[in-house]
């Protein structure tokens, strides 16, 4: 029995077996790498990470199955974009009267004639109903709205001035409009 061991083990084998450890060390330390790279680019706790790394094999399969899904830069980029997409929707909103996309500078709806801003008499702007002063110009606005009115749906604003506004604003809007300075 012994010498059948003594036979098979030969320098050949002793040398396969050392670079076969070898190979799993490097393995090792390179999965331990792996996780804590992993773990900081995705901004979770990687020094836990790396304590559970140790583990041989079932560290590294640990923090695959429990690693948060994005990577931080990515991340960021998803917060980053759906600022943009909220601050591009603040640009629009629809008509009161009769639910018509108007953007944020229309004064008045091309649809249905419905006043939507009042203009800077001096820069010719249109300017939220509940502001003070012009943020373009800084000329104060006459008769600004009480300041209950200030809410963030735009459209909604106002709705008893709106409605007076909307009787003669079909018929006079359009002339009101080209007699304004711009
Ligand atoms: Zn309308
Ligand atoms: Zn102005």
């Amino acid at each position: 029995m012994d010498e059948i061991i003594s036979q098979l083990w030969t320098p050949e084998l002793q040398m396969a077996l050392t670079v076969f450890i070898v190979f799993l060390v490097v393995l090792y330390v390179l999965s331990i790498v792996w996780v804590v790279r992993d773990a900081y680019l995705r901004g979770t706790f990687w020094y836990i990470w790396a304590i559970v790394a140790l583990v041989p094999l079932l560290g590294v399969i640990a923090y695959c199955l429990l690693r948060p899904p994005l990577l931080q830069i990515d991340r960021d980029e998803q917060e980053l974009e759906v600022a943009l997409k909220q601050r591009q929707l603040m640009q629009y909103g629809e008509c009161a009267n009769c639910g018509y996309p108007v953007e944020a500078d229309y004064v008045l709806c091309p649809n249905c004639h419905q006043r939507l801003k009042n203009q800077c008499a001096k820069c010719g702007h249109a300017l939220d109903p509940s502001w003070t002063v012009c943020p373009y110009c800084a000329t104060p606005v006459g008769g600004a709205a009480p300041r209950g009115a200030r809410t963030t749906g735009r459209p909604q604003q106002q709705p008893a001035r709106q409605t007076a506004m909307a009787a003669r604003a079909d018929a006079a809007g359009q002339a009101q409009g080209a007699r304004r300075p711009q």
